[in-house]
């Protein structure tokens, strides 16, 4: 259940509203729009009506039930779009943001570099993976702490943010000593512990669709971080598995735009693993904007070829300048500056 507050309600009588529902049994979760308060009542569902009763309570508009499961991630309890602040870039408002990067960490030469080449080509968030969850396990895992040193060497020498990919729980706080953000990637995306171990987090978090997740359990896998705590989730569209194979996986735009009707929560997309081919990541990046998307994830690396992971998705820093060039019309089409 919902309880909304009239517009300019005064503090005494939201606590008092937050005070009456914790002692039904129900966790109140306030949530303090530019217009109003609302209070998520979190709890047994079956007890509703005695919730319906607060509606007498002072400066209470009306109390609602939450139709979605994903009830924190909903968009029926906050109508305006949540504004994540990553290190001072905020993704979810007018700006469309672009985080680029390689996929791994692979030395400080080549982080170092690519970082210079992401930034000057327009880019605002340097992604690199120092953990690399890799289908196989003889290939390539990632340089771990080591990475994440380079990865913080990086963001110091561009003033980029960083986002790097959590595997582990017991890992949260010495990652996020180093980065600004904490990707969970599509193979942890349903991991509900590692989830709920984010609500501690001081970081936000981008969140990947698992690859076999609907629109609904990915909301719900939202939910399992906003609930314990952490209301800065951004959401990330990475393709999903279907018949088709002449793409790694198939990139769900309507996801994006179901997602943006249902979620206040930022929406992002990552065309280079929902591709799996460079050639057709700028495309799809245009089609991203145009579909409601507030940002992109973008792999980059100087030798995509000698890449160890991904390299046949990877754009040149060349071609990722041009596509950053073109997508301004795009951005500037949707409404959004860039
Ligand atoms: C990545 O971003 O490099 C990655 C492994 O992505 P995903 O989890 O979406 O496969
Ligand atoms: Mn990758």
């Amino acid at each position: 259940m919902i309880i909304v507050m009239e517009a300019g309600a005064h503090k005494e009588n939201v606590d008092r509203v937050i005070a009456e529902v914790e002692s039904l049994g129900y966790r109140a979760h306030p949530l303090f729009g530019t217009d109003r308060t609302v209070i998520a009542c979190l709890g047994d569902e079956r007890g509703k009506e005695r919730i319906q009763t607060l509606d007498s309570l002072p400066e209470v508009e009306r109390v609602v039930p939450i139709l979605r499961p994903f009830k924190l991630s909903s968009r029926e309890v906050r109508p305006e779009t949540t504004i994540v602040d990553v290190k001072g870039v905020k993704i979810g408002g007018k700006a469309l943001v672009v985080m680029a990067g390689p996929c791994a960490v692979e030395s400080r030469e080549q982080i170092l570099e690519v970082a210079h080449a992401v930034k000057e080509a327009g880019a605002h968030i340097l992604r690199g993976g120092a953990f690399k969850p890799r289908t196989s396990p003889y290939s390539f895992q990632g340089l771990a702490e080591q990475g994440l040193k380079f990865l913080a060497e990086a963001s110091q020498a561009t003033g980029l943010p960083v986002v790097t990919e959590l595997v582990d729980a017991h890992q949260l706080d010495m990652v996020q000593d180093y980065v600004d953000m904490i990707q969970i990637g599509a193979r942890n995306s349903q991991n509900f512990f590692l989830l709920s171990s984010l609500g501690r987090a001081v970081k936000p978090v981008l969140l990947k669709r698992g690859m076999m997740s609907t629109i609904e359990e990915y909301l719900m896998a939202a939910e399992y971080v906003v609930t314990n705590g952490n209301g800065n989730v951004v959401l990330c569209e990475r393709g999903i598995r279907t018949f088709e194979t002449y793409t790694r996986n198939t990139l769900d735009l309507n996801a994006v735009a179901a997602m943006k009707k249902l979620s206040h929560l930022p929406v992002t997309v990552d065309p280079s693993h929902g591709t799996g081919r460079w050639d057709l990541v700028p495309p799809m990046c245009y089609a991203s904007v145009a579909a409601g998307a507030d940002g992109l994830l973008v792999e980059v690396h100087t030798h995509p070829d000698k890449a160890v992971s991904d390299g046949p998705q990877s754009l040149k820093p060349e071609k990722f300048q041009a596509m950053v060039k073109t997508l301004r019309a795009f951005a500037e089409a949707a409404g959004r500056t860039l």
